[in-house]
C-alpha cells in the first residue's frame, strides 16, 4: 500500500529525472554545434599570425588534421583547435605550433 510519503518521493524521483533529462540533452546539443557554428580563424588574426597559421598547409606531412592540438569531429573541414580558442581551424591547414598526433 502507497503512502503520501511514498507517492511525494516517486514525484520527487520522477522530476529530478526530467531535469536531468533535459539538461543533458541540452548540454548534447549544445556540443554538437559548437564545432559547426565556431568562426573560422582569419590568417590575418593577430594570433594566428603570430604563429604563421594558414589555412593550406605549407608542408607535406604536416597539416592540422594530424595535430594532437585539434579537437572536434574527424572529417570535418573546419575544427576547433586548443590553441586558437573560440574560433574553428581548416583540416588542411597549419601553424607554427604543429604538434605529431600520438600514433
Ligand atoms: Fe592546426 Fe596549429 Fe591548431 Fe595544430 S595548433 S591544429 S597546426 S592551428
Amino acid at each position: 500500500m502507497k503512502t503520501s510519503t511514498d507517492r511525494r518521493r516517486f514525484l520527487r524521483l520522477t522530476m529530478a529525472g526530467i531535469i536531468g533529462i533535459t539538461l543533458g540533452d541540452q548540454i548534447l546539443q549544445k556540443k554538437a554545434l559548437a564545432s559547426t557554428e565556431l568562426a573560422h580563424l582569419e590568417e590575418d588574426d593577430p594570433q594566428a599570425a603570430a604563429l604563421k597559421y594558414t589555412h593550406k598547409s605549407p608542408h607535406a606531412d604536416q597539416h592540422c588534421s594530424n595535430c594532437m592540438l585539434l579537437q572536434g569531429n574527424e572529417g570535418d573541414e573546419w575544427r576547433p583547435c586548443a590553441i586558437f580558442p573560440g574560433k574553428a581551424v581548416n583540416a588542411k591547414g597549419w601553424c607554427s605550433a604543429w604538434t605529431a598526433k600520438p600514433a
